[in-house]
């Protein structure tokens, strides 16, 4: 079994909803477990800001599949729930971004892991740091906890808490 940690975004209409319909899909994966769920941020856009607050989380899962397997089967659930890619950084349903895979470190023409910009992210290491603070990046040899840290303090305070799914 492998343990992953996924990152979950969302900024259209029903984004409560589209949070609850991915994690249901992952679960009732045959072989993917959803373990531990972080809290619920809302965050401002980044890059291309005319757009609503997205809704971020991340989730810890226990797997039977390979790396690719699993960003298939996040692309799959990206498909179902009508992801339709617009604009770069733009509006979307839902966003599934494998952030890490055990402590691997991988890099193929679809897919890297760590999730190369997650370590500049405040709207991924919050939530991070709060499902696993003491987790460490593979790349970087610091913890989710030590990283957020680095962040800028501003943008980390523009992730604010919003609640429990
Ligand atoms: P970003 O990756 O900067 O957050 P995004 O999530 O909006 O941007 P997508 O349109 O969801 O980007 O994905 C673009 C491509 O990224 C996908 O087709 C996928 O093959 C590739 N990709 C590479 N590494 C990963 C990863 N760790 N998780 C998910 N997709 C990845
Ligand atoms: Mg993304
Ligand atoms: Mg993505």
């Amino acid at each position: 079994m492998s343990n992953a940690f996924i990152a979950l975004g969302s900024n259209l209409a029903e984004r409560e909803g589209f949070l609850k319909d991915a994690l249901t899909l992952l679960d009732e994966h045959q072989h993917i477990t959803v373990r531990n769920k972080s809290s619920v941020y809302e965050t401002a856009p980044v890059g291309y800001t005319e757009q609503n607050d997205f809704l971020n989380m991340v989730v810890e899962v226990e797997t039977a599949l390979p790396p690719t397997e699993l960003l298939d089967y996040c692309q799959r659930i990206e498909l179902d729930l009508g992801r339709r890619r617009i604009i770069k950084w733009g509006p979307r349903t839902i966003d599934l971004d494998i952030l890490l895979y055990n402590h691997e470190n991988m890099k193929a023409e679809r897919l890297t892991i760590p999730h190369p910009y997650m370590q500049d992210r405040a709207f991924v290491m919050v939530p991070l740091a709060d499902v696993a603070p003491g987790i460490v990046l593979p790349h970087t040899h610091l913890t989710a906890e030590e990283t957020l840290s680095k962040l800028p303090p501003d943008e980390v305070d523009s992730v604010k808490l919003w609640g429990k799914i």
